[in-house]
Order: structure tokens, then C-alpha cells, then sequence
């Protein structure tokens, strides 16, 4: 290595992470691109998946594979019931207090529609507001921009100040009668600034006002409690936390939750139908019209299995000095310009070298195995707030490992020095 790397006492305090063993569960992991070990680093925007989540997938196909709640026979009854388990442990995850209170969806995305589709219109009219923040994922701007288009509702944002940090004083002032809901990411995509939504939440209530938070990036980093955090709706994606594409969940609070209209129609969220007056199902499978994403259930079951078995609390340590020890050793890219320096961050480590075209930058890591995103990250307002179109965004999870981050600033180096 040719560069000089700040100090490694920081891997100290870590001994106890296993993080080669860790990494064994990982088969994705185990591969060479454009002849280098590949070294993944592109984690907000999806995650391997561990050996179990692949089997438990496999072998629900194998041999469970069924429709469920709909026949009598032995097959529908095992799917039903791996369905139903996984749910239960979705709520543990979240720390939710009863498993009705989670329903399945296709992922963060669908689940944030689902509420400014239910919720939104039928609690938010003409001159009403809706308060987001800055820092926003598109996914938690355009539902309820649609929601605004289709109900006369107007859109208000907290803003950030030049690290990325919300401007919690600016929150109180944001509120009047017509304020209807608050939406958040706990952990921003872009910047990885991990936003105080436990004060924000305490600002909302005090105003009457539910808050929706986006844990699409905080879930595969640190322990959620949505009962401590008092989230009124709390939503998040399977993929992103080492689970399967394509399944995630939100969790309303039962209240909220039994008061909303259904979303989509169709089987299972229904208790009868007559062509004159259908009578829909509770929550949460009045939200769940159709036949679910079974087999993804399965999968997240699995994921959330797995996360538990390596403990929460200890991988969200290890992540938190990985990241520590990258955010020092980028900083010895000459001309480095990180995008996005909070004090509470996670996995994120946003950056521009001027000069260099950012995809160019991801290009050449990717020569060397190193897969890094480049782009707006589908968060352009907050990327525009730092005055960039784009960055380069290498983000971390807890299976990459301290030698994998000198790789990454070696290649960086490499490109600067060309
Ligand atoms: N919110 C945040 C903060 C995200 O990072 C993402 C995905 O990157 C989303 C929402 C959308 O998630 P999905 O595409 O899984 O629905």
C-alpha cells in the first residue's frame, strides 16, 4: 500500500466482531469482478443476502409453496403459518406491540404511497399541510406531491444546515392548524445523517399531528423500537436490510390503521362481497389485497432471523467505527469534498473530488471489484442543498471490513494521481 492510512487502533474495540465470519454467510461476497475480489460498497442501495435467506427461500418453492388462508389442505396450512411467523417476526424487529399492527407491502416505496393514499386522503383536504424534510428519498416526496396535486394539500420542508443536519429549531415554527402529517427518513440516503425523529415525533404530537418515518436506512444499521420512538406509521424494504427484492412492510398503529380506507381491492381483504356492499377485512389484511409476496415474506423472516443471531446492538458498533475509520481515511484524498458530514451518521459516505466526472470515479473503482454508486441517489433536493448534481456514494454494511475501506481510498488515490 502506498498511502498512509490513518491509525488502526480504532479495530480495537472490536475484537469480539466476527466479521470474517460474517462474511462466510455472504456467497454474493465471494466473487471476483474484472479479475479483483469484489468489494460491495454500493449497500444503500441493496444488500447481500446470507446463505439462510437463500435456503428459506428455496425451500418454501421446494416444498411449502402454496396459496395461503384459502384451503383446508396441509400445504396451504404450512405456508399460512410461515406467513403469519413472519409477521411476527417483522414486529419483533420493529419492536411493534402486536402483529396486526404490520402489513405487508412491495417495500418503502409502496408503503409510503399506501399512506398518503389511505391516510392522506382521507384525513388531508384543500390548504392542509404536510411536512417533510430536506433530506428526503424521492420515495417520500413525489406520494405526497401526488397526494397534494389530488387534494389542493401544500408541502412544507424542514431545512439543514451545511453538514446535513435537520434544523431542529426550525421544526416548532413549522406547525399550524392546517398541519396534517410528518414524514421523515431516520437515516438519509444520501448524506447518511441520522435524524433526530424521536424530538421531531414529541414536536408533531404536541400538535395533534402523526409522523410517518422512512426506515429504509436505518433498519440495516441500528435497533428500531417504534413503540419507544412512538412513529405513528414506521416503513421499510426487505432488500435493503439483506432480505428478498420485492417485500417490505409498514407499521401503522392499530387506531390509525383501522380508521383508513383500504388502498387496492381485491381477494383476501375482504370478509364478504355482494355486488350491492362489500365488507373489508381488518388490518392488516385489508391492506393486502391480492396473493402476497409469499415466498418474500419467507426470505425476510430469514433476514430478520439472521440480524438477530449476529445482534443488532453489535453490528450497528462495528459499522459505527468502519465508518469513523473511512471518514478519516477519505479525508486523505487530496481534494476529497465529502457531501454530507453530520455528527450522527450512518453507512454513508458521500463525495465529490472536482475535477474528476463522478462516474467516472465509480468507473474505474469498478475496474478494480469496487462497486460504489454514482449518481443523485434519488434524493436530488438534498444533494442540491450542497450546491452538486451528483456524488460518488460508497456505503457500508457490516460484512465489509476495514481492509476493504483502505481499498477504496488506495483506488482513490490512484484516480487522483492520473
Ligand atoms: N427511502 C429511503 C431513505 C431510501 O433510501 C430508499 C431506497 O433507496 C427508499 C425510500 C425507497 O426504497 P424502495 O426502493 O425499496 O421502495
Amino acid at each position: 500500500k502506498d498511502v498512509a492510512y490513518p491509525s488502526t487502533a480504532l479495530e480495537a474495540p472490536l475484537a469480539g466482531f466476527d466479521v470474517e465470519g460474517v462474511r462466510r454467510d455472504f456467497p454474493a461476497l465471494h466473487q471476483r469482478v474484472n479479475g479483483h475480489p469484489l468489494i460491495w460498497l454500493d449497500n444503500a442501495a441493496t444488500t447481500h443476502k446470507p446463505q439462510s435467506v437463500l435456503d428459506a427461500t428455496s425451500s418454501y418453492y421446494g416444498r411449502d409453496n402454496s396459496n395461503i388462508h384459502r384451503a383446508a389442505h396441509t400445504l396451504a396450512g404450512r405456508s399460512t403459518e410461515l406467513f403469519e411467523s413472519g409477521r411476527e417476526k417483522v414486529r419483533q424487529f420493529l419492536g411493534a406491540g402486536d402483529a396486526k399492527e404490520i402489513v405487508f407491502v412491495r417495500g418503502t416505496t409502496e408503503a409510503i404511497n399506501l399512506v398518503a393514499q389511505s391516510y392522506g386522503k382521507q384525513n388531508i383536504g384543500e390548504g392542509d399541510e404536510i411536512i417533510l424534510s430536506v433530506l428526503e428519498h424521492h420515495a417520500n416526496i413525489v406520494p405526497w406531491q401526488l397526494l397534494a396535486a389530488q387534494t389542493g394539500a401544500k408541502i412544507r420542508v424542514i431545512p439543514a444546515n451545511d453538514r446535513g443536519e435537520l434544523l431542529l429549531e426550525e421544526v416548532p415554527g413549522l406547525f399550524n392548524a392546517r398541519t396534517k402529517i410528518v414524514s421523515i427518513t431516520q437515516v438519509s440516503n444520501a448524506l447518511g445523517t441520522i435524524n433526530p425523529v424521536e424530538e421531531i415525533i414529541a414536536i408533531a404530537h404536541s400538535h395533534g399531528v402523526p409522523v410517518l418515518v422512512d426506515g429504509a436506512q436505518s433498519t440495516p444499521h441500528i435497533p428500531i423500537n417504534v413503540q419507544a420512538m412512538d412513529a405513528d406509521f414506521f416503513v421499510f424494504s426487505g432488500h435493503k436490510v439483506f432480505g428478498p427484492t420485492g417485500i417490505g412492510a409498514l407499521y401503522g398503529k392499530s387506531h390509525l390503521l383501522e380508521a383508513m380506507p383500504p388502498w387496492q381491492g381485491g381477494g383476501h381483504m375482504i370478509r364478504d362481497v355482494t355486488f350491492e356492499k362489500t365488507v373489508y377485512n381488518n388490518a392488516p389484511e385489508k391492506f393486502e389485497a391480492g396473493t402476497p409476496d409469499i415466498a418474500g415474506v419467507v426470505g425476510l423472516g430469514a433476514a430478520i432471523d439472521y440480524l438477530f443471531s449476529v445482534g443488532i446492538p453489535a453490528l450497528a458498533a462495528y459499522e459505527h467505527s468502519l465508518l469513523e475509520y473511512a471518514t478519516a481515511a477519505l479525508a486523505s484524498v487530496p481534494g476529497l469534498r465529502p457531501i454530507g458530514t453530520a455528527h450522527h451518521k450512518a453507512s454513508v459516505l458521500g463525495f465529490v473530488i472536482p475535477g474528476i466526472e463522478n462516474a467516472l470515479i465509480a468507473k474505474h473503482l469498478d475496474q478494480q471489484g469496487i462497486a460504489v454508486r454514482a449518481g443523485h441517489h434519488c434524493a436530488m433536493p438534498a444533494l442540491r442543498h450542497f450546491g452538486v448534481e451528483t456524488t460518488v456514494r460508497p456505503s457500508l454494511a457490516f460484512y465489509n471490513t476495514f481492509a476493504e475501506v483502505d481499498a477504496l481510498v488506495h483506488g482513490l488515490h490512484q484516480i487522483v494521481k492520473r
